[in-house]
């Protein structure tokens, strides 16, 4: 018989678990006169874009989130969307602010990224919610590198002492999801498109993220016996089928747990936005987060 991972870590199953709680979280905030708000603002028509926002959008009502879509046309301007963080920042009604990456050109991110107040930022990419997570400070977190800490958390999955290989160093995954590894104490190697023998540094790792955006990159040989997987990346064939950069077929007869593509990371992702909301509608109403009764 084949071996295979002892452990096909699940996240549909755990991020469904996440966000049960959270929506015990918003009835209790609800409870105390809070309506938690989250608004996503979508620039043009991106295909996946378009799917990822409704995808937040129906998850967010469903956990009891006030939530509003803003949409915008492609050829809006940096100066309206300035305005509209504007507003959104003057807004008590509205907790959690999310622009949905990437804008189309000549749309720039970043200047509004640092204009939207950061205890607002529940992508958790203001420099200052970045600043905060190296410095092992309390702000928030990258929603995708904390659904990754998150879902291994749930399986009992120790980080401490342990090799943890990151393929891939984007602001929104790579170098979050090192920080976070390291605040667990785990040994960090950042690995990227100049790194040399990728494959050897792989196999070093007791835990190996690829968070690359390159179909099957990672390979069964690439990876250490009884090492955890995490496969970050979301790639689509000629044939239409979504795969991660981690080989499965292969990898799943060598690791010891190993995260599918679909239903991995990605629901993981969309479970932390909603409880970065409700962390920030809790503090915003000065209520201490942990205070609040899950379930
Ligand atoms: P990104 O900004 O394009 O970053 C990709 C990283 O991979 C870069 O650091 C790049 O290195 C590195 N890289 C590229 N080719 C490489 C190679 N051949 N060998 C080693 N490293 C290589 O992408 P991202 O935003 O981090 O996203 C990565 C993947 O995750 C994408 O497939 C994306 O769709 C997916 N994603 C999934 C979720 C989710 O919810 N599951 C969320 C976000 C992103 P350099 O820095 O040297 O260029």
């Amino acid at each position: 018989m084949e071996m295979t991972a002892n452990r096909i870590l699940d996240g549909k199953a755990t991020a469904l678990a996440v966000r049960l709680e959270v929506a015990g979280r918003v009835r209790a905030l609800r409870a105390r006169g809070v309506v938690p708000g989250l608004v996503v603002v979508l620039v043009g028509e991106d295909p996946a874009s378009q799917v990822y926002v409704r995808n937040k959008d129906k998850a967010a009502q469903e956990a009891g989130f006030a939530v509003r879509t803003v949409k915008l046309a492609r050829t809006a301007t940096q100066h309206e969307l300035e305005l509209l963080i504007d507003a959104l920042n003057a807004d008590a009604g509205v907790h959690g602010v999310l622009v949905q990456l990437p804008l189309p050109s000549p749309l720039v991110a970043e200047p509004l990224l640092e204009r939207l107040d950061p205890k607002k930022d529940v992508d958790g990419l203001h420099p200052r919610n970045v600043a905060a997570l190296w410095r092992g400070e309390d702000g928030l977190v990258p929603c995708t590198p904390a659904g990754c800490i998150e879902l291994l958390d749930r399986h009992g999955l120790v980080l401490e002492g342990k090799r943890a290989v990151v393929i891939g160093r984007s602001q929104l995954v790579g170098k979050p999801l090192a920080a976070l590894l390291l605040a667990r104490h785990a040994t960090v190697t950042i690995a990227h498109s100049r790194s040399r023998d990728l494959a050897a540094i792989a196999r070093e790792a007791d835990v190996l993220v690829a968070a690359v955006g390159k179909a099957r990159l990672v390979r069964g040989s690439w990876i250490k016996p009884g090492a955890v997987v995490l496969d970050v990346g979301i790639n689509r064939l000629d044939d239409g089928r979504l795969v991660g950069d981690v080989d499965f077929a292969e990898a799943v007869t060598v690791a010891g747990a190993i995260t599918p593509v679909p239903g991995g990371v990605g629901p993981m992702t969309i479970a932390m936005l909603l409880s970065n909301t409700a962390r920030a509608a809790a503090r915003a109403a000065g209520i201490d987060p942990r205070e609040l009764v899950s379930g």
